[in-house]
């Protein structure tokens, strides 16, 4: 008899190592690694959803009459060798799997890889598309995917006259006081309280509170819940922030994308038949549909493409420890707060917060890109390696030198005060950039411009900045106030 591996993050009957298996021919394994789970400190209800999708999937497949050998182990290697000496199977196989580092163990361990079906792209085809390529631009990857995938087109044209309704897709927070769809919750069960009961004492954040859907019927549940009631109103405000709404209009949908209890596919065939049934408007279909085939397939393809040297990029030569601000909701900067407050409570942060506030804050504050990878790969229910690497170090933190970004996204407090309704009530004044009172992205978006201006020069892109960083009349003192902030980041005071 043989053996098919199902790995934590291939969660679905359909993955292409189970879907032609059958019961009277083939036994599952799955393993839970103590090492694995002790790699990092994550969130709770990271590991929480996880392990419980697993123990979920495992007991559908057991129910449809497969043999299931779901096994505790002290590491993946040391799971497959006691399966191997009980069972003695005549072959084990498993899905490709998703971090470089799993691949290169599965060649040790005498495993048969089966080509992966998670992506609608596989990164050996997004190879090919790349090879042909003097640079390498996320909105010609996304054309060729509507191409070939055919969505949001009306024969070779895309539907509604233009690729990309990104444009109408950057309003400023609405301050109307509108209410925005609360996120599903499903009732914890004995499965979820035995899994939470026996977390890691390693792990942070709250407990689950039955937010994250952990089989793939709760996340279809999701997903439908999404397209009827958020999609329409998904787009305009993408790029906002408000104190209050953790959600806002976001899909909630990565981590199920991330775990195969969806498939890319089928959350962007019914993003298109509610458009087409004229239920969302062709802008709000258009920019999910272009995260889901366009952005997070560009990050899954380059990720491949650039492992293993990706990894320890570090252009800008940055050397601060993670801050401790980051390990606590602790710091009296209002925007950093609430999104490290949503990140204790739920594991997630929509990604402007991720991006413009957390990711900004510490490339603007010179944390070692890696520190910060690691960080935000535990405390995201979504988080993984093929995620967090190219959107947090590439995008984030500019650490590979502008392969991923052709700028870095450093933005002082203006930029987050146009965005969110944050600063009102901060205790700093995002217009001032010396003095006790100075937005501290405000001083730290100046000293960064100063500080990396040799590695900036050069970049047309960042021409205009740099003239107006030379022009400052006070850059001594946004170079004192910015050492003081260090301090008091450094020191956790800040
Ligand atoms: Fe953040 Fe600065 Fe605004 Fe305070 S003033 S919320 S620190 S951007």
């Amino acid at each position: 008899m043989d053996t098919v591996w199902v790995l934590g993050d291939q969660l679905n009957r359909r993955i292409s190592s189970l879907h032609d298996s059958s019961p009277a021919e083939t036994r599952i394994l799955f393993v839970e690694s103590a090492a694995k789970m002790a790699t990092k400190p994550f969130h709770r209800q990271r590991l929480h959803l996880v392990i419980t999708a697993m123990r979920r999937f495992a007991s559908e497949l057991a129910a449809a009459g497969f043999e299931v050998d779901y096994r505790k182990a002290a590491n993946f290697t040391a799971g497959l060798a006691e399966h191997r000496a009980e069972f003695r199977p005549d072959r084990v196989s498993v899905m490709e799997p998703m971090s470089y580092q799993m691949l290169n163990r599965f060649a040790e361990l005498e495993v048969e890889l089966v080509r992966s079906n998670q992506f609608l792209c596989h990164y050996k085809d997004f190879a090919i598309w790349a090879a042909d390529r003097k640079r390498l631009v996320m909105e010609d990857f996304y054309r060729m995917q509507r191409q070939r995938l055919g969505y949001l087109m009306d024969g070779s044209e895309p539907a509604g006259g233009t690729w990309n309704f990104d444009a109408l897709n950057r309003e400023r927070p609405p301050r109307d006081g509108r209410s925005w769809p609360a996120p599903i919750r499903s009732r914890l069960d004995d499965v979820d309280r035995e899994v939470i009961a026996a977390l890691p004492a390693s792990a942070v954040g709250a407990d689950p509170d039955g937010t994250w859907a952990t089989s793939r019927r709760a996340a279809l549940f999701r997903l439908r819940h999404f397209i009827d009631e958020v999609l329409p109103i998904f787009g305009p405000h993408e790029d906002a922030m408000l104190a209050g709404e953790w959600r806002m209009a976001h899909s909630l949908l990565s981590p199920y994308l991330n775990l195969g209890l969806l498939h890319p596919r089928e959350v962007c065939d019914a993003a298109e038949a509610a458009y087409r049934d004229g239920r969302v408007p062709i802008a709000a279909a258009e920019g999910f549909i272009r995260q889901v085939i366009g952005w997070r397939e560009y990050v899954w393809g380059t990720y491949w493409l650039w492992m293993p040297d990706y990894a320890h990029g570090n252009a800008l030569g940055a050397r601060r420890p993670l801050p401790p601000l980051f390990r606590s909701t602790d710091t009296a900067m209002r925007c950093v707060r609430t999104a490290l407050q949503a990140v204790a409570e739920h594991g997630y942060a929509h990604h402007i917060q991720r991006l413009m506030v957390l990711a900004n804050f510490a490339m603007l504050s010179g944390v070692v890109p890696q520190e910060m990878v690691e960080w935000m790969a535990a405390s995201f229910v979504d988080g993984a390696e093929w995620v967090m690497l190219p959107n947090v170090l590439g995008m984030g933190l500019y650490a590979d030198g502008g392969m991923m970004a052709t700028k870095p996204y450093a933005a002082g407090g203006n930029y987050i005060n146009r965005m969110s309704d944050y600063c009102g009530e901060c205790r700093f004044d995002p217009k001032s950039r010396v003095g006790p009172e100075a937005c501290p992205f405000t001083t730290l978006y100046w000293a960064f411009l100063d500080g990396n201006r040799a590695h900036l020069t050069g970049n047309h892109r960042m021409a205009r900045q740099l003239r107006a960083m030379q022009r400052l009349g006070d850059l001594d003192d946004v170079r004192r106030r910015a050492a003081e902030l260090f301090a008091d980041i450094d020191a956790g005071t800040l």
